[in-house]
């Protein structure tokens, strides 16, 4: 059973589909003003594992993820830039997908954008207000928050509270339109230039929460399985989305909300004015995407996550031993000829399968990523301690293409390619036999093809014949011409073998 830690509940709780082996789930988009930063890929990465492992249990998954191009913020780029609004938008939309794409996030079933959705935002601002839970100022519409007992549940905030240190704020002389401090825009006036729709309520805008919870329902329908998003957006993004959702429909909105804990560079919250601020695209220049989405799943996704320079070169260091081992297989299976067993079948078959239920365990826990990846570096150990940590040693193929294949599809749930790492061109620990063991087999063994371990075969099984007629001389000569090759000849009661000498 699945279980996951849900913010609303502040629990693990059994995951529990809505509909058979169906999971549809919500993750909040960005706002598309400027290129996104290393903290929106760890939640979209974190979001995407979480999918992928849905999917490898065989989940139907639905992924919305809507992309926001109305805001203030896109609004006042416009303005710096003396463009229009929506171009900002379509070029950092089109940014955003490329950015996704560059580290293997997967596309979402649907991405709507909020542009595109209004008259269904409309629909839902006039529910609103036709139920006694919004009321409209001025041609804003406000969310009348006292109307709906439950808001501040998903965070664990007391409106009460929240009201004193508003009340603080009003007595200041800070008024607005609404009725009560805490009511929020579900819909905004239009102001002179901005983009603006027709309604009810004059030219306007959709509120930045009532978007996602329009595009959610529309979507998925309610109730949904998951709402995801970064812990930045608890509150009060969710915390509304959640009330005005479940004010309008009577419905519960989220089965299950869930959150990404935040990115720090150095231990220090990322931000503008602290100058330590990283667009994940300046990342990537330097950076292998594979070596930055290793070292995310190095922490649980709940956590805080430290990026700093040392952890990628930590990440880098370990991911490559997994490459390392990936490619020592290789080496292996295609060099295996006439070399004897080291694996044993039928114990591979069952530490295959010891593996595969521990990595399920760890991910079932919450996705416990980094847990999962422990069990992966225990398996490869022991495996690295079976075949001597030289390629050379790997016989059985089957069972070599079994592990090999167990690493391949576990570091794919992780949305890890390491079918282009494994190709890559980084310094490979072991390389295939030298052509000069071609040339050694031509000489003395009479050999007279061009494969390294045919070439191998024959020079051990000249030095067999050698022996057997007790020419002693020639015997250790072919011991010695391997062994100035960097080659040990073992003598094994299933006959020689031979192993690469370590430096
Ligand atoms: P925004 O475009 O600001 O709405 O952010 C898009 C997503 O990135 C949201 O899910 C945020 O919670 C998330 N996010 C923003 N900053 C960080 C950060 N420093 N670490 C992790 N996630 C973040
Ligand atoms: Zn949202």
């Amino acid at each position: 059973m699945i279980k996951i830690y849900d913010t609303k509940q502040r629990a693990k709780v059994d995951f529990e589909t809505l509909e058979h082996g169906k999971v549809k789930m919500y993750v909040c988009g960005p706002t598309v003003y400027n290129y996104i930063h290393i903290g929106n890929a760890r939640t979209f990465i974190s979001f995407d594992v979480i999918r992928r492992y849905f999917e490898w249990r065989k989940f139907d998954v639905v992924f919305v993820q809507n992309v926001t191009d109305v805001d203030d913020k896109i609004i006042a780029k416009a303005n710096e830039e003396g463009r229009s609004a929506h171009e900002v938008a379509a070029e950092y939309t089109k940014a955003f997908i490329d950015d996704m794409h560059a580290v293997n996030v997967k596309d979402p079933t649907i991405r709507p954008c909020a542009t595109q959705e209004i008259p269904d935002m409309i629909k839902l601002v006039q529910e609103l207000v036709d139920s006694g839970h919004a009321y409209e100022a001025g041609g804003d519409v406000y969310f009348d928050v006292r109307s709906f007992p439950q808001y501040g549940e998903l965070s664990g905030r007391n409106v009460d509270e929240m009201e004193s240190g508003h009340r603080e704020l009003r007595t200041e002389g800070i008024a607005d339109r609404k009725h009560d401090p805490l009511d929020f825009a579900v819909w905004k006036a239009a102001k002179p230039g901005e983009p603006a729709w027709d309604s009810p309520w004059g030219k306007g805008r959709p509120g930045w929460h009532l978007e996602c919870s329009t595009m959610a329902q529309k979507y998925l329908g309610l109730p949904f399985d998951i709402h995801g998003g970064g812990a930045d957006l608890v509150f009060p993004h969710h915390e509304n989305e959640c009330a005005q959702s479940e004010a309008a429909t009577g419905r519960v909105f989220a089965n299950h909300w869930m959150h990404s804990g935040m990115l720090r560079i150095n231990s220090e919250k990322m931000s503008k004015s602290l100058g330590n601020f990283l667009l994940l695209r300046d990342v990537l220049k330097t950076v292998d995407p594979n070596v930055l989405r290793f070292l995310m799943l190095q922490t649980h996704y709940r956590s805080p996550l430290d990026f700093s320079s040392d952890r990628l070169s930590e990440a880098e260091t370990a991911l490559g031993r997994i490459v390392t081992f990936v490619r020592n297989l290789d080496w292996g299976i295609e060099n295996a000829a006439g070399l004897q067993d080291v694996f044993d079948p039928a114990i591979v078959k069952d530490e295959c399968r010891k593996e595969k239920i521990a990595f399920i365990t760890a991910m079932d826990d919450d996705f416990n990523t980094s847990k999962a990846l422990g069990t992966i570096f225990d398996f490869i150990g022991k495996k690295n301690a079976e075949i001597g940590g030289s390629a050379l040693s790997v016989r059985d193929v089957a069972s070599a293409q079994e592990i090999r294949d167990l690493i391949m599809e576990l570091m794919g749930v992780f949305g890890l390619q390491m079918d282009k790492l494994v190709a890559g061109d980084e310094p490979q620990e072991s390389d295939a036999f030298p052509p000069e063991i071609v040339t050694l087999a031509a000489e003395v063994a009479g050999y007279e093809g061009s494969d390294g371990a045919e070439a191998v075969d024959a020079l051990l099984a000249a030095r067999a014949e050698a022996r057997a007629a007790k020419d002693w001389a020639q015997a250790d000569a072919i011991r010695d011409r391997l062994g100035a090759l960097g080659f040990a000849v073992e003598d094994t009661p299933q006959g020689a073998r031979i192993s690469r000498v370590e430096d």
